[in-house]
């Protein structure tokens, strides 16, 4: 009690993570969990041979602070050639602990108290807290469904919506594409009114682009910091998490002009010091894989995608069928239950599944609360068994 009184403001301010909670959940009742984002590949073996290597080289030390030399290279490199900003690795790249460091960082080094952040909504969870962290005003944004086709929705924002967000107090707008949870990828009209508006009201591009490589049905992967007039006002953050399957690797970077470099640098390095140093060397190893390493992992994911979607729209749930990323947002209302937490814990107790309740992806949890994220990133055969779970749903109702 006495210490309650102890805690930051800003500690209070927001819960333990719903999507690690849920996952607890399904651990103790033994259900397949299709919550946390987690894949279930393993990074290729040359990539984990060259970690091992690494450290039997003698990799064992910090590295400069914002990244090893060659790991930069690689990623100026990639953010050349794939991402089309032209990148200096000396000048523009800060290796981070993760892209989640990297967000972090990249806010700390922009805002200041009452400066305004836009955030599209529903949101990757770790923004709210980031903007809590940072000191920032978050502004929401709708991403809106329309009625479901077939059981399938989209999500677009409304133009006037997101003029109106826009301020003298906007320091920056966080874009992610492709988007979690809904798997929205952001086309070059919509990219382009988000560039004019940035520029209009001279504010910061903040775009999270983890889930780059995972895009289908042959659209493209457009970085907003490619655009001439975004390029001297973007920070464009990704990381190998999920395109080389090492969550647990912590290797992200952020790639930024240099004044803006130079404040994330500084931000970074009083937080972590640095990356792991033997993993960013096979982190090189990662970035120099063939162009076919990433059309094979467009069809791994494609197919795990296919066959989810069929499932839950056999189910009973209506589906947005995602352009990328690896998740699935759903609606559902049809089900009858009070909210999205008690149906969060149904599933897992009677039918021995586990998903996000939609509502953790919402500013007002009322937002969500009709709304159900299931992820794709599992074997065949388990994708499989929690179909056969999920298809068990209508007789238990
Ligand atoms: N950004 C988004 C949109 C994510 O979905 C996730 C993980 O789920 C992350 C960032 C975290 O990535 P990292 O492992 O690089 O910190």
């Amino acid at each position: 009690m006495v210490l309650q009184s102890k805690l930051s403001d800003k500690s209070t301010r927001f819960t333990e993570s719903v999507i690690r909670g849920m996952t607890q959940l399904c651990l103790r009742h033994n259900a397949i969990n299709l919550s946390q984002g987690t894949p279930a590949y393993q990074p290729p073996d040359e990539v984990r041979y060259a970690a091992i290597e690494a450290i039997q080289e003698g990799y064992n030390q910090y590295s400069i602070t914002w990244g090893a030399p060659d790991f930069r290279d690689a990623i100026a490199h990639k953010m050349t050639t794939f991402n089309n900003i032209p990148t200096d690795s000396a000048k523009n790249v800060t290796v981070t602990c993760g892209s989640t460091e990297g967000m972090l960082s990249s806010l700390l080094a922009i805002i200041n108290p009452d400066d305004e952040v836009i955030i599209f909504e529903p949101f990757y969870e770790n923004y709210g807290p980031d903007t809590i962290i940072s000191g920032a005003k978050p502004v929401y944004v709708a991403l809106r469904e329309s009625q479901p086709v077939d059981g399938i929705m989209q999500f677009t924002y409304d133009s006037a919506e997101l003029r109106d967000a826009f301020s003298v107090n906007t320091k920056a707008i966080i874009i992610n594409t492709p988007n979690n949870p809904l798997g929205k990828v952001f086309t070059q009209p919509e990219l382009q009114e988000i560039a004019d508006l940035c520029c209009e009201y001279d504010c910061i591009a903040v775009t999270d682009e983890i889930y780059e490589h995972m895009i289908y049905d042959d659209k493209p992967h457009i970085s907003i910091g490619s655009f001439p007039q975004m390029q001297d006002r973007t920070i464009t953050i990704s990381g190998l998490s999920k395109t080389y399957s090492m969550t647990g690797w912590r290797l992200g970077y952020v790639v930024a002009p240099e004044t803006l470099t130079d404040a994330i640098r500084k931000m970074h390095d009083f937080l972590t010091v640095g990356a792991p140093h033997p993993l960013q060397r096979a982190g090189i190893a990662a970035l120099n894989l063939p162009t076919s390493y990433y059309e094979e992992l467009v069809l791994k994911y494609n197919k795990n995608r296919q066959q989810l979607l069929t499932t839950l729209t056999e189910s009973g749930f209506s589906c947005f069928s995602p352009e990328g990323a690896y998740y699935i947002m759903t609606d559902i209302s049809n089900f009858g239950f009070p909210d999205d937490t008690a149906f969060a814990h149904w599933l897992v107790k009677e039918i021995g599944v586990g998903g996000v309740p939609g509502s953790s992806f919402y500013s007002r949890s009322e937002l969500g609360e009709t709304k159900f994220r299931f992820m794709f990133s599992m074997s065949k055969d388990i994708l499989e068994e929690a179909g056969e779970r999920l298809m068990r749903i209508q007789s238990k109702l």
